[in-house]
């Protein structure tokens, strides 16, 4: 799949969309979802441009993935949720329903976040 220079994460990293910015680095910036779905709910993205998880972790270059992870550390120690625990995920493709076609984290924090992923998906 090829990089869309006009999904809706390039025009926030453009600065043509505004977002709620909590870190930004050389590497990566982070903002509030639009839509929780926690108390907490960040979106953490590379500067470059990579469709999903898949893209990155195939093609970015050692630093740019060594930046990105420990950026998302840092924006978790800035949120102040190290000691009670959060969960990142990230959709990859149709199955997973990723939505917005350059990666991304979401982090998510703030309470106890319950299983993993919906009941029922194993006989
Ligand atoms: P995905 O389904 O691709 O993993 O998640 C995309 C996420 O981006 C969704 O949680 C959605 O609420 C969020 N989102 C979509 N458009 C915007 C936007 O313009 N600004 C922000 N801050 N979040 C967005």
């Amino acid at each position: 799949m090829s990089y869309d220079h006009d999904n809706i994460f390039a025009k926030i990293l453009r600065g043509e969309i505004p977002c709620n910015k909590v870190y930004e680095d050389e590497y990566a910036l982070a903002f509030h979802d639009i839509a929780p779905q926690a108390p907490v709910h960040v979106l953490i993205i590379p500067k470059g441009a990579y469709v999903s998880f898949d893209d990155f972790s195939a093609q970015a270059s050692a630093e740019e993935i060594a930046g990105f992870y420990r950026a998302a550390q840092q924006v978790a120690q800035s949120l102040g949720v190290t000691g009670s625990g959060y969960r990142v995920l990230a959709n990859t493709g149709a199955h997973a329903h990723q939505e917005v076609p350059h990666y991304h984290l979401h982090l998510f924090a703030g309470c106890d976040l319950g299983p993993m992923v919906k009941s029922g998906l194993v006989d």
